[in-house]
């Protein structure tokens, strides 16, 4: 059989858009793992933060806010980005990036930021309040996507490495690590750290999607952390926290160059973070419970990839979600499935211009021929 679509990998881009795709095709889901979602999928931080990614990726999030609240995976918790005085340019600056995009962004004086956040440091003094940042059920949308695939048809396998890419009469032929062989017209490249792996096994020219190793620290902190603390991210990038079932996960924000792995913690990111956290507050810090790291994969300007490759046909690339792939996961695959049937908009991708995010920004000749 020849599906229509074989989409490689099944973390939350690939089963997203796979559901997207199955009402209008025959689609097979390979995951190389024993379960989807073991690896940057299973270890976000799990919020919807409408500035995070910057203002390219702003149109993705919030258009995927609607779809996201509606299906019950938002839990509002609010976000403040927090500074010292010398970093009162940072702020402006930040402020005036996000004008126009519609995101809600409120300053905040010092004795308001200091009622969010108990035991902050009189020196960060300096707020910017986004109230409509939610926690996410990553979970239950990844689970979701998985169940409307299988319930549309979608063949999902797993323990299914892909290891050789061959085009030949307009399909592909498709090997697995264990010899496995399976025949689609198209393959959506939904790798995630393995993007460009997933590429060259196809011969088609690598993008450069960089994955970036990013640590989370699970602290037991006295006294113990309000439930209703915003998530706090520092405005020169250097830590971001919030409260998860009394404890705090705490990131040092790092973003160490890694080759695709199981990524793992180093205890040296985690003592890093902790001696920032430090640095912004006067919690007691009674243990340090749990951590764990995951690859962010970033295109080389840092926005999403999704579109057919320039010069490899039946070749689309569904990657480079970064620190951004399960906030902006509805908007994407719905965007992603209509470029990949050659739909038009719906309400949902209607505000959103795809263009920036074709990876026919990455061969500029190609583009002007
Ligand atoms: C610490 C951390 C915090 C984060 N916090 C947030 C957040 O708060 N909000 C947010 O929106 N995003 C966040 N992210 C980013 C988000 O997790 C990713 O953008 C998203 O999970 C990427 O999904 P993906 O499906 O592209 O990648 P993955 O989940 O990594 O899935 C790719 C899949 O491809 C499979 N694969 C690879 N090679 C092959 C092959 N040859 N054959 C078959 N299968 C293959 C892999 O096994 C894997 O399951 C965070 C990430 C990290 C690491």
């Amino acid at each position: 059989m020849i599906h229509d679509f074989a989409v490689i990998g099944a973390g939350m881009a690939g089963a997203s858009i796979a559901a997207e795709l199955a009402p209008h095709a025959r689609v097979l889901l390979l995951e190389a793992e024993d379960a989807p979602g073991y690896h940057a999928t299973g270890r976000s931080a799990a919020f919807w933060e409408e500035c995070y990614g910057g203002p390219g990726v702003t149109p993705l999030t919030r258009a995927s806010g609607g779809y996201l609240a509606d299906h019950g995976f938002l839990t509002l918790r609010g976000a403040l980005y927090v500074g010292r005085g010398e970093d009162s340019a940072a702020m402006e600056a930040f402020l005036a990036s996000y004008q126009g995009t519609g995101v809600q962004i409120d300053r905040l004086a010092p004795a308001a930021l200091a009622a969010k956040v108990p035991h902050i440091r009189p020196e960060w003094s300096e707020a910017l309040h986004q109230p409509a940042c939610a926690d996410i059920d990553v979970a239950g949308l990844h689970q979701h996507y998985l169940a409307n695939a299988r319930r549309r048809g979608v063949a999902v396998q797993c323990r299914a490495r892909v290891a050789g890419l061959v085009r030949e009469d307009g399909a592909w032929t498709i090997t697995g690590a264990r010899g496995e062989s399976w025949r689609a017209a198209t393959i959506v490249n939904a790798a995630g750290a393995w993007a460009d792996h997933i590429a060259q096994a196809a011969g088609a020219q690598p993008i450069g999607i960089a994955p970036l190793r990013r640590t989370v620290a699970v602290l037991r902190v006295a006294p113990q952390a309000p439930a209703d603390l915003p998530l706090v991210i520092d405005i020169g990038g250097g830590f971001y926290f919030k409260p998860d079932a009394g404890r705090l996960w705490l990131s040092p924000h790092d973003e160490i160059p890694s080759d695709p792995c199981d990524a793992a913690p180093e205890e040296l990111d985690v003592a890093i973070a902790i001696d920032r956290f430090q640095n912004v507050t006067d919690w007691r810090i009674e243990a340090v419970e749990h951590s764990w790291a995951g690859l962010r994969s970033f295109a080389p300007d840092r926005m999403p990839v999704y579109g057919f490759d320039p010069h490899m046909a039946g070749f689309f690339w569904f990657a480079g979600q970064g620190g951004f792939g399960i906030q902006t996961a509805p908007a994407a695959a719905r965007l992603a499935a209509q470029v990949l049937l050659g739909q038009g908009a719906d309400a949902m991708t209607a505000g959103i211009d795809a263009a920036p995010y074709s990876p026919a920004r990455f061969a500029p000749a190609l583009q002007s021929a």
